[in-house]
């Protein structure tokens, strides 16, 4: 049985990178980039003012100087003939310097008289003048092969014309859940059912992760339902089932992968949640057998698929963040297996503090929604003191982590 770190190595080692694809430049947000781009031009592409004001030549300019104004050029047109000596031409932000120019004096640094202008302070050369280049180059790579394509990217790229980008394609995800049990959501309860709610977190995450989730819905308790919705999953480039994958005697979830040709790598790992969990690929494709209970299918989706869907799309940095914080209350576990520890990150007086989310039974679903973290907590260690410093797996990002 692998450890929690051995069984997301043998994940990660074995998903493939997803091909590209061309998406628009909105699109790409998020995505990852899978060439690089390389700047077709300067930026900026010409001398331009970095400021309302005059454009001047700087040997002129003695504080006290007064210079005849010969022309204007507002944002958008091009430089006139050159700007003769004693002569200044009023000029707006981001208009071309015109030729002759070599430093803008701001509005606020003059007093304009008839066709005029004197400058009150001292002027040097080059001052608020944007140089052609002087941001990027022609040539330079602008965005990386790798890079997660962030607003600051988008405005690059847009200001180099390009209107496609070259991403990471977004995994296709088969969500399918087995069980007698399910109903699926809107239809009718009757005794003994409960909603098939996996479905919908597990496609929740999948989103989350950017990934396109395709719900299968509900494979029965036999195995020719369980054959048919799995063959219909393993055409997506992923395959997540939920439950049915313990030792019941009704869980068929590894025979039938197993009979269609999926080649398992471990089926349980170390961990609590979620110790009964299957890892497969059939040619290279990934299939996750995620135990039922709602509470072990979202924590092992976090800490396993997630990384790997991330993977696929093109990520580098695939393991989930973790920070450390101070746990509130003496917890304790017996040894032999990681504990996941729902708790919520709360900074109180620059501390940041795990506080268990509440009740830490898998059939608890409350407490997972009160969990923003997962303290994840070392096998063999039993007690973590009140006050004890833990790693805890962020959630839902940095931001919701300071909210009170
Ligand atoms: P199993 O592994 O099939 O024994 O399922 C474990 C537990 O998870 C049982 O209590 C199931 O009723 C529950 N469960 C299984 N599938 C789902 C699902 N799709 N949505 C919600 N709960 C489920
Ligand atoms: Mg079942």
């Amino acid at each position: 049985m692998p450890t929690f770190e051995e069984a997301r190595s043998i994940i990660l080692s074995n998903v493939p990178t997803l091909g590209m694809e061309r998406v628009d430049l909105l699109g790409s947000l998020g995505r990852v980039a899978a060439e690089d781009v390389a700047a077709p031009w300067d930026m900026p592409l010409y001398d331009n003012s970095a400021m309302d004001g005059f454009a001047v030549r700087s040997e002129d300019c003695r504080a006290g100087a007064s210079l005849r104004v010969t022309g204007y050029i507002p944002a958008g047109e091009t430089a006139t003939p050159a700007v003769l000596p004693g002569c200044a031409v009023r000029i707006m932000t981001g208009a071309q310097i015109p030729p002759g120019c070599d430093a803008v004096v701001p509005i606020e640094e003059t007093e304009e008289r008839e066709s005029a202008v004197l400058l009150r302070g001292k002027v040097n050369r080059s001052q608020h003048i944007r140089f052609r280049g002087e941001d990027v180059r022609s040539g330079d790579t602008v965005v990386t092969a790798g890079t997660v394509l962030h607003p600051p990217d988008i405005s690059m790229l847009a200001s180099f014309g390009k209107a496609f980008v070259p991403v990471h394609r977004k995994a296709r995800v088969a969500v399918l859940s087995t069980g007698d049990e399910l109903v699926e959501l809107g239809e009718t309860l009757s005794p003994g059912k409960i909603i098939n709610s996996n479905a919908l977190s597990l496609a929740a995450a999948v989103t989350a992760t950017g990934a396109e989730p395709v719900i299968l819905g509900i494979a029965r308790d036999n195995m020719k339902s369980h054959r048919e919705r799995m063959t219909e999953g393993l055409k997506a480039d992923v395959l997540i089932t939920s439950a049915g994958v313990s030792g019941g005697d009704r869980d068929l979830v590894r025979d039938c992968l197993t009979e269609l040709g999926v080649h398992q790598l471990f089926w349980r790992v170390d961990i609590k949640p979620g110790g009964p969990l299957a890892f497969g690929v059939k040619e290279g494709k990934p299939v996750f057998s995620l135990p039922g209970n709602p509470v072990s299918t979202m924590v092992t989706f976090e800490e396993f698929v997630r990384p790997a869907l991330l993977r696929m799309m093109g990520h580098r940095r695939v393991i989930p963040p973790y920070v450390k914080a101070t746990l509130r209350g003496e917890v304790r576990k017996k040894p032999g297996k990681v504990h996941f520890l729902r708790v919520r990150i709360e900074v109180e007086n620059g501390v940041r503090w795990a506080i268990p989310a509440g009740d830490q039974h898998t059939g608890i679903l409350r407490t997972m929604v009160r969990a923003n973290g997962i303290a994840v907590l070392p096998k063999e260690k039993a007690v973590f003191a009140d006050g004890e410093e833990v790693a805890v797996h962020l959630l839902r990002g940095d931001a919701e982590m300071l909210e009170d």
